[in-house]
C-alpha cells in the first residue's frame, strides 16, 4: 500500500512551525511496513488543500492529512476535502451534543458558536475518536475505495489519534503480511564520517543487505541501519547481524544505540565504578554541568563544579597560578590540567573534566584559531589532556567540547 501525507497550515509554509507531524507519521507507518511515497505541505486555503489532496489521491489512492480541523476560520480542511469527494457538509447531531455536554461539564460554560463547525462532517464520513481534544478526525472514502484520513494539527492530538484509531485501520487495509521497515542506530563520537567510511569499507561483505546512512551532527556521527519489506523477526535478525558487523570496526567510538545520550552513559559508568564527578568550565560556561545534571538521579555522581570564565576565577577558585596563565595563555594544556586538578580537589570528586577554549566568533589567533579547545581529565590524580580543533559556530563548538570531555571520561572509565 502506498500512502501520501499532506500537512496543512500557513505556519508550516512560512517556516514558523517545523513539520514534525509528517516525520512522526512517516516513522509510525514505516514501522507497520507501509511506505509514505510523498509528502506535501500546503497553505490554509480551500483551493490549495483541495488540489494537494486530489493530486495525492490520484497518485496513491490513500492520503493522510493533518491540520485545519479546529473551530477557527482558517480551518478549512473538512469542507475542502468534502468538495473533492463531491460530498455535502452535514451536521452530526451526536457529536454536537457530545461537545455541548463537554463544555458544560469540563469548562462550566456554554459552547462558543464557532465550535459548532466542528460537528459538521462530510456526508458519509466516519469519525475517528479524539481522546486528547475536541476535534474528531475524519475518514472519508469513495466508491473506488480511495480514502483520506484527516487528523488534527496539534501534535499531541495527532499522535494519539494515529496510534489509537488510524493505525489499526491502516493495518487492516494494508494487510502487509507483517512486513515492516525497521531501523537501528549506532551513535559514535570522536571520529569523522570519512574515517568511519574507510573502516566500514574494509569489512568483508560490507554490512549485509541493509541500508546504511551516515548522519553527522554535533554529538558525533550516527550510523543508521535500515531494513525494508521483511518480516518482523527477520528484520531484528538482519539488523542485529549488521550492527555487530559495524561494531566490529567502530566499537571503540560507539557509546550507545538509538536515542542514547553520552552524558547518561557516562553517569551510569561512574555510578557502577563508584566515581564522583566535578567540572571546571571556561568556554562551555556550564554546558557540561547542564548535560550531566539534566539527567534524573545525577546527584549521586555529580559533586559540582566551577564556571571559571575569567582568569581571576581560574586562579582564586581553582588554584591556576597567574604565572601559568601569563606564560601559556588561558587556552593551553597547563591551564586545562590545573583547572581539572583544582576542581577535583575543590569539590572532592573522583574524576574532574576541565574545558578551556576559543568558542568564537571573535578571540581567535593564528596559533589558537576559533575552535581550539583544550580538555583535561583528572582521574583520581592521574591527569591527561588533549587539544581539539572543532569546526562549527559558537554553539556547535561549545556542544562538541562538552561531548568530547564526556567521551574522554567514558574512555577512561572503560579502561580502568
Ligand atoms: P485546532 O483545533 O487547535 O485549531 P487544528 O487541527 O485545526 O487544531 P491547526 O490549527 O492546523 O490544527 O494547528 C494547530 C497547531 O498545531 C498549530 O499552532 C501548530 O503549532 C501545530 N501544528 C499544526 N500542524 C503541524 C505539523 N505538521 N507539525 C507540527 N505542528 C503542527
Ligand atoms: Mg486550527
Amino acid at each position: 500500500m502506498k500512502i501520501e501525507v499532506v500537512t496543512i497550515g500557513d505556519e508550516l509554509l512560512l517556516g514558523y512551525t517545523i513539520d514534525t507531524n509528517a516525520a512522526h507519521i512517516a516513522r509510525a507507518l514505516a514501522a507497520e511496513g507501509v511506505e509514505i511515497v510523498r509528502r506535501t505541505t500546503c497553505g490554509d486555503t480551500a483551493q490549495s488543500i483541495a488540489s494537494a489532496v486530489s493530486e495525492a489521491l490520484d497518485r496513491a489512492g490513500a492520503v493522510i492529512t493533518t491540520g485545519g480541523l479546529g473551530p477557527t476560520s482558517d480551518d478549512l480542511t473538512k469542507p475542502a476535502i468534502a468538495a473533492v469527494f463531491g460530498r455535502e457538509m452535514v451536521l452530526d447531531e451526536e457529536h454536537l451534543a457530545w461537545m455541548e455536554e463537554r463544555w458544560r461539564t469540563r469548562f462550566q460554560r456554554t459552547m462558543p458558536v464557532s465550535n459548532r463547525q466542528q460537528a459538521l462532517l462530510p456526508a458519509g464520513a466516519t469519525k475517528l475518536t479524539n481522546h486528547h481534544g475536541s476535534a474528531p478526525g475524519i475518514w472519508l472514502e469513495d466508491e473506488r475505495g480511495r480514502w483520506v484520513a484527516m487528523l488534527p494539527g496539534v501534535p499531541r492530538e495527532m499522535r494519539g489519534m494515529l496510534a489509537d484509531t488510524l493505525l489499526p485501520l491502516v493495518r487492516e487495509r494494508a494487510g502487509s503480511g507483517g512486513r515492516v521497515v525497521r531501523s537501528c542506530t549506532l551513535r559514535t563520537t570522536g571520529i569523522g564520517e570519512s574515517h568511519i567510511a574507510d573502516l566500514i569499507g574494509a569489512i568483508e561483505g560490507g554490512v549485509g543487505d541493509v541500508g546504511l546512512a551516515y548522519l553527522p551532527n554535533a554529538d558525533g556521527t550516527d550510523l543508521r541501519l535500515t531494513v525494508r519489506d521483511v518480516g518482523a523477526d527477520d528484520a531484528d535478525v538482519l539488523l542485529s547481524e549488521a550492527a555487530s558487523r559495524l561494531r566490529s570496526v567502530v566499537a571503540d567510538y560507539t557509546y550507545g544505540e538509538d536515542a542514547a545520550d553520552l552524558a547518561s552513559v557516562v553517569l551510569e559508568l561512574c555510578r557502577s565504578a563508584g566515581v564522583t564527578v566535578a567540572v571546571a568550565e571556561s568556554c562551555t560556561g556550564g554546558l557540561l554541568g547542564a548535560r550531566l545534571t539534566e539527567i534524573p538521579g545525577s546527584s549521586d555522581v555529580v559533586n559540582g563544579g566551577v564556571i571559571a570564565y575569567a582568569n581571576a576565577v581560574k586562579t582564586s577558585m581553582l588554584g591556576v597560578s597567574p604565572e601559568t596563565l601569563a606564560e601559556h595563555g588561558a587556552v593551553s594544556e597547563p591551564v586545562a590540567r590545573a583547572m581539572a586538578t583544582g576542581v577535583r580537589r575543590a569539590v572532592d570528586a573522583g574524576a574532574a573534566m576541565a574545558i578551556t577554549g576559543v568558542a568564537g566568533p571573535g578571540g581567535g589567533s593564528e596559533v589558537k584559531p576559533v575552535g581550539t579547545v583544550w580538555i583535561a581529565l583528572d582521574f583520581r590524580g592521574s591527569v591527561e589532556a588533549r587539544r581539539y580543533n572543532f569546526v562549527g559556530d559558537r554553539g556547535e563548538i561549545r556542544h562538541r567540547a562538552a561531548q568530547a570531555a564526556l567521551e574522554m571520561l567514558r574512555r577512561r572509565l572503560l579502561s580502568s
